[in-house]
Formats: structure tokens, sequence, C-alpha cells
């Protein structure tokens, strides 16, 4: 979870938590492709994945011109802001580490295209792991970012501007409706 570090494009922590929110058919077709990358020795290491409409603000206001198709537009909001958008890469079982993709997570440059053909062939071969993995679940990549995937129902879920922690009182609130019925 980069936002809630300083080691992001940002330079500092947006998130006061380091926790990733999906809606719960997103995050269960993320845990099977997450299973099926297992076999291959491979786990997912998540970036980020809802993000309150406030901080996509953010990130437009600070990034130039020249670099605002690497951000979301705020007046059409993120799907990362309908909890339908995740920012992962793989990390190999044996060592535990994050693998070497074609470019960095955030690097706004032609090396983060999914279709970029620098790199080395085991950097492509990984970044296009990971695309199979997610597509065959219903996640569609962003042709700009290998990082960035959108689960296919996104258009079905609003753009939200809830925090984490508002979002751990909902679940609460939640689970004692079910309780008292
Ligand atoms: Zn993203």
């Amino acid at each position: 979870m980069r936002y809630a570090t300083p080691n992001n494009f940002t330079g500092r922590a947006v998130y006061a938590e380091a926790r990733a929110f999906l809606q719960r058919p997103a995050a269960e077709a993320l845990v099977r492709a997450n299973r099926s990358l297992r076999r291959k020795g491979y786990g997912l290491a998540v970036f980020d994945g809802y993000r309150p409409w406030s901080v996509t603000k953010i990130f437009w206001d600070i990034t130039p011109a020249d670099k605002k198709q690497f951000v979301a537009d705020p007046s059409k909001g993120s799907r990362h802001n309908r909890g339908c958008a995740v920012d992962l890469t793989l990390y190999d079982l044996k060592t535990g580490r994050q693998v070497s993709m074609p470019g960095e997570y955030d690097e706004m440059s032609e090396r983060s295209h999914i279709n970029y053909a620098g790199g080395t062939p085991e950097q492509r071969r990984l970044r296009d792991l990971l695309r199979s993995a997610m597509e065959a679940e219903g996640f569609n990549v962003y042709q700009e970012e290998w990082w960035h995937y959108d689960y296919k129902d996104w258009r079905l879920y609003p753009i939200l501007n809830l925090s984490f922690s508002e979002i751990g009182r909902l679940k609460a609130k939640a689970a004692g409706a079910t309780h008292t019925k």
C-alpha cells in the first residue's frame, strides 16, 4: 500500500491506514487470480485498491499538464473511487520479493505501457503473466499502466468519498443489522 507511505509519486503519505478495499465481487475475483498464480510460483502484491475521491483530486492537482494521462480526472472520477480498480504486481513465492517488471509502479513514461517492447524478455513475460491471470478473472488492464486493472462491472458502482475508517464503521453497522434480524 504505497500511498500509506511517502514512497509514492506525491512524496507523502495520502492514506492514514495501509489497507486495501474492493467491492466484494472484484475482491473475490482477485483472490481467484492469486490462487491461479500460486500454482506458477507467484503471488499478488497490492499497491492500491479503493481510493477516496478526495485523493484522486490531490493526484490531479499536483500532476503537471503533460503527465495528466497517468492520473484520473476528478470531474469524471476514477474506477479506484468505485472500489473496482486495483494496482498490483507479482512477487516470487520462493523469495517473497516483488519481481522486476519492464518499468516501475507509477512511473510516468512509455515503460509503463502494457505493450512496451523494451525491458528484458523475463520482465515482459512476468508483466504478461500478470495480465493473463487478471484477464481470466474479469479484469481489464489500463493500456498506459501495466499495474492498473479495472473490474468488468465497475459501471455498477458509484464514485465514493468514504475514508477507510468510515468503511470500517459501515461494515460494523451492516454486521449489527444482520445480527438483529
Ligand atoms: Zn490504478
